[in-house]
C-alpha cells in the first residue's frame, strides 16, 4: 500500500513545480500580448480585452483565491489541534519554557544575521546610489501596531475571537493553557488528548486534501501576477532589485546551510529537496500564514520533526520569524536613503539591526506586510515613509521571494531546535522517499 502510493507522491510534487514555469510563461505571454494589443487592429483589441477580463480577471483571479482561501481555512484548526497536541505529549512547563527560550533566541539570532548581512552588501554595492529620486515618492503609511500593542495582545480576551481573527500568537497561548490544562487533569485530561489525537489525524488529512489543489492554484496565482506585472518592471530599480534577491539567496541557502551543518547536524541538500515545495507555495501565495499548512506537514511527515517542537516552532516563526523580509527592509533602507543623499552612520545601521529585528514580530504573515513594517524602520532612522513609493513597484515579485526564505528560515530553526531536543527523526530525515505525501 505504502509502496503504491509513493509514484502519486512525487507526482505532485513534480506537478506542482511544472505549474509554477508554466505560470510563469503563460503570463509574461499574457502580459506581452496585452501590452502589444493596446497598438494591434480591432479584432487583436477584442480578444485583448476578453482574455483580460475572463482569463486573468476571471479564472486566474478566482482560482488563486479559492486556492489561498482553502490553505488559510486550515490554519487555525491545525495549529490549535496541533499544538494541543504537542503540549500534551510535552512532559512538563519547563520543557515548553525551554523550547520556547531556544526558538525565540534563534529567530531573533537568524533576523539580526539576515539583516545585517542585507546592510552589508547592501553598503557594498550601494542600490540607488545618486539617483536623486527623493521627489518623486509617495506613499501613505498604513497604521501598525506598536510593538508594545502586540506584547500586551498576545494573551487573548476571549480565544473564539482570537480564532476567528486568526490571531497566531493569541492562539498558541490559548492553545498551550489547554494542552497543560490536559496534561494535569488525570483521567479525563487522557480522554481528551486521545480526542486532540484523532482530531490531528483528520486535520492532517483535510491538509493533504487540499494539497491537491495545489498545482491549479499555484498556476492561477502566479500567472495571475505575470499576466499583471510582466518582468519588465524589475530592470525600473535593477540595482535594489537585484542585491534584495542576491541576499536572499545569500541567506536563504548560505546562513541556513551554515545552521544546518553546524547546528542541527543534517545534511542540508536532504533538507531543501523535502522542504522546497513549501518554498513554491510560499512564492506563489506571497503569504507563510497561508503557507503554513504545507510547512508544518513537510516537517513532521519529510524531515521528521516530532510534533511536540514543530507545532509550537513554525506557528511562532510563522507569526516572528521574517529574514526575508528583514533583508528587503536593510536594502530598501540604504536605497532610499541614498536616493534621497542621505549618509547613514554607524547609529543608524545599529538602529536599522534593532527596529528591523523587532519590526519581524510585528509583520503579519500577509502578502505586503512587510512594507509597512518598513516605515517603522524608516522612520527610526529620520527617512521619510512615503519613500516606500519609490519601490512598491517592484514589491510584488520581491515580497514572493522574500516569503520563500521566511518560511525556509522557520522550518531551519525548527530543525534546529528539534535536534537539540533529540526530537529530530534521523530515520525520516535522510528517507528521500519520504516527501511527506506533497
Ligand atoms: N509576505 C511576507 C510573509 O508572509 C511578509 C512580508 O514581508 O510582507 O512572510
Amino acid at each position: 500500500m505504502e509502496n503504491q502510493e509513493q509514484p502519486h507522491k512525487i507526482d505532485l510534487t513534480v506537478k506542482i513545480l511544472i505549474a509554477m514555469v508554466m505560470g510563469l510563461v503563460v503570463g509574461w505571454g499574457i502580459f506581452e500580448f496585452l501590452e502589444a494589443s493596446t497598438v494591434g487592429d480591432s479584432s487583436q483589441n477584442n480578444l485583448a480585452t476578453w482574455i483580460d477580463e475572463y482569463v486573468v480577471g476571471g479564472l486566474f483571479f478566482v482560482g488563486g483565491k479559492l486556492f489561498i482561501a482553502s490553505l488559510k481555512m486550515m490554519v487555525v484548526p491545525l495549529v490549535f489541534v496541533s499544538l494541543v497536541c504537542g503540549v500534551c505529549a510535552t512532559d512538563s512547563g519547563k520543557d515548553l519554557g525551554r523550547l520556547g527560550g531556544k526558538s525565540f533566541g534563534l529567530y531573533f539570532l537568524t533576523t539580526a544575521v539576515a539583516i545585517t548581512l542585507a546592510l552589508f552588501v547592501a553598503q557594498m554595492v550601494d542600490p540607488g546610489a545618486g539617483a536623486e529620486l527623493g521627489e518623486t515618492a509617495t506613499y501613505a503609511p498604513k497604521e501598525r501596531p506598536t510593538l508594545v500593542q502586540v506584547i500586551v495582545d498576545i494573551v487573548p480576551k476571549n480565544p473564539v475571537q482570537a480564532m476567528a481573527n486568526a490571531n497566531m500568537l493569541q492562539i498558541m497561548v490559548f492553545a498551550i493553557l489547554v494542552g497543560l490544562g490536559i496534561h494535569q487533569a488525570g483521567e479525563s485530561g487522557a480522554r481528551i488528548a486521545s480526542l486532540f489525537r484523532d482530531l490531528n489525524d483528520v486535520v492532517l488529512k483535510m491538509v493533504t486534501l487540499v494539497m491537491h489543489l495545489a498545482p491549479a492554484g499555484v498556476f492561477c496565482l502566479v500567472a495571475g501576477v505575470f499576466a499583471e506585472k510582466g518582468v519588465d518592471f524589475i530592470f525600473s530599480l535593477a540595482s535594489y532589485f537585484f542585491t534584495v534577491v542576491f541576499v536572499l539567496l545569500l541567506h536563504g541557502v548560505g546562513t541556513f546551510t551554515v545552521l544546518l551543518t553546524m547546528l542541527a547536524r543534517v545534511n542540508p541538500i536532504i533538507f531543501y529537496k523535502k522542504m522546497w515545495p513549501a518554498a513554491v507555495f510560499g512564492f506563489s501565495t506571497a503569504s507563510s500564514a497561508a503557507t503554513m499548512p504545507v510547512t508544518l506537514r513537510l516537517v513532521e511527515k519529510a524531515l521528521g520533526v516530532r510534533n511536540s517542537v514543530s507545532s509550537f516552532t513554525i506557528p511562532m516563526g510563522t507569526t516572528i520569524n521574517m529574514d526575508g523580509t528583514a533583508i528587503m527592509q536593510g536594502v530598501a533602507t540604504v536605497f532610499i536613503a541614498n536616493a534621497y543623499g542621505i549618509d547613514l552612520g554607524l547609529t543608524e545601521y545599529l538602529t536599522v539591526i534593532l527596529t528591523a529585528t523587532m519590526a519581524s514580530v510585528g509583520t503579519a504573515a500577509v502578502p505586503g506586510a512587510g512594507m509597512i513594517t518598513l516605515a517603522m524602520v524608516l522612520l527610526q532612522v529620520g527617512l521619510p515613509a512615503e519613500a516606500i513609493g519609490l519601490i512598491i513597484g517592484v514589491d510584488r515579485l520581491l515580497d514572493m521571494m522574500r516569503t520563500a526564505v521566511n518560511i525556509i528560515g522557520d522550518a531551519t530553526v525548527t530543525c534546529v531546535v528539534a535536534q537539540s531536543e533529540n526530537k529530530l527523526e534521523m530515520a525520516v530525515f535522510n528517507d528521500l522517499e519520504e516527501r511527506g505525501q506533497v
